[in-house]
């Protein structure tokens, strides 16, 4: 097969084995990564910027995001879970690592020495787990200190915030915490009243710890405003380039694009039925095409469309298109009816997201929101990593 007799505007091969054999591919900007670090940077006044790298930096990889963002001047980096925070290191050999779902275990305390990463505490339970690991190894290890302030997820009570806050000053604490922090709730919606009601909290905190640099605000946290700022930012899903705030422009950079080859078309008549389960029904003669990505690729399955509910878009030759009946384990079947025959062919490239297509409208057809798309890609598509003078 040559890319020659399938023309499309947007292929941009990098590798011709990888076209010939590839069913979607996955472009990830770094550039834009790092324009959008620098916006949020920016943002916080007197700030620090940290980066969220979890869950392989949100799908679009850990190393190649760690890498980015160390060259753009960030120099923390949070991730869920120590073995993130190992592959972090590998990468990151100076940065701050902090790991936000604190200490599983006694035993656990050994790895985050070894590899230098900072437990983000979060019970008394943990600080005690680490207290004796500090006193056993005769060392005083940085770590922060979660506080729950409405999530009711991870975090000391305020109770026991008065309760560290005693022992620090008994000097009854062998170790000397880096960072206090706390996360918001509802930080995508500016005028929901829980969001004042964790700062109030979040201040009476901070106030026990006035020595501690303080985190609050996540992505969506940086736009409520400097009074959620404190000392460090700690941005994840505006960095990939999904909607940090509901019902507001998106200011962030498009950093993954996810494309689709074209395998068939063919035309129906009206009343004929598409995909699984006959879900979608067509209601006029119809020209489908047939691509080759679906919910195994990580594009989430409730994308796709039946009689009672419209599906996601994508976009194909300068065009939006609907998907139409149920996305299946490796393929989406889309309507093209409306595009003009000439310009589409086996093997053109259908963008499922991407700067044409907000991943935040493709999770919302989906019911879910970009976080979950995006963490889902999973590794089947075709990764290409970009800088923007390589993009198109
Ligand atoms: C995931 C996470 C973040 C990043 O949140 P975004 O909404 O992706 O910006 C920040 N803090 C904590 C505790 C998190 O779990």
């Amino acid at each position: 097969m040559s890319a020659n007799l399938y023309p499309s505007p947007h292929i941009a091969f990098t590798s011709a084995e990888n076209s010939d054999i590839a069913g979607s591919f996955l472009d990830i900007n770094l550039d834009a990564l790092k324009r959008n670090y620098r916006y949020l940077a920016n943002r916080g006044k007197k700030a620090d910027c940290a980066a969220v790298i979890k869950a392989d930096a949100y799908g679009i990889g850990l190393e190649q995001a760690a890498n980015a963002l160390w060259q753009e001047g960030c120099r923390t980096f949070f991730v869920a879970l120590p073995k993130e925070g190992a592959r972090a290191r590998k990468i990151l050999p100076q940065a701050t690592i902090y790991i936000l779902n604190g200490l599983m275990s006694q035993q656990a305390c050994g790895f985050y020495q070894q590899h230098e990463l900072r437990p983000v505490l979060g019970s008394l339970d943990e600080v005690d787990l680490w207290q004796s690991h500090c006193a056993t190894t005769q060392t005083d290890l940085p770590c922060a200190i979660h506080f729950d302030t409405g999530m009711n997820r991870l975090g000391l009570s305020l109770k026991s915030a008065h309760l560290l806050a005693d022992r620090i000053k008994a000097n009854a604490l062998s170790f000397t915490p880096s960072l206090i922090m706390s996360h918001l709730a509802c930080a995508d919606t500016p005028l929901h009243p829980l969001n004042t009601q964790q700062l109030d909290k979040f201040r009476t905190i901070r106030a026990l710890f006035p020595d501690i640099p303080a985190s609050f605000a996540n992505s969506a946290g940086i736009f409520l405003g400097p009074d959620y700022h404190f000392d460090l930012l700690r941005p994840g899903i505006a960095l990939y380039g999904a909607q940090p705030v509901n019902d507001h422009p998106n200011p962030m950079n498009v950093v993954a694009t996810l494309q689709a080859r074209i395998l068939s078309l063919r035309n129906v008549t009206k009343g004929d039925s598409i995909s699984y389960g006959a879900a979608a029904v067509t209601n006029r003669d119809s020209r489908i095409a047939t691509i080759c990505v679906g919910y195994a690729d990580g594009y989430i399955r409730a994308g796709g469309s039946t009689m009672q509910k419209d599906g996601a878009k994508v976009w194909v030759a300068g065009r939006e298109a609907p998907i139409i009946g149920r996305v299946t384990m490796d393929l989406i079947m889309i309507d093209v009816t409306d595009i003009p025959a000439s310009d589409i062919a086996p093997g053109t490239l259908v963008e499922m997201f991407g700067p044409h297509i907000a991943i935040d409208d493709v999770a919302a057809a989906a019911g879910t929101i970009g976080y979950e798309l995006l963490t889902s890609l999973g590794m089947r598509s075709e990764r290409r990593y970009h800088l923007d003078h390589e993009t198109d």
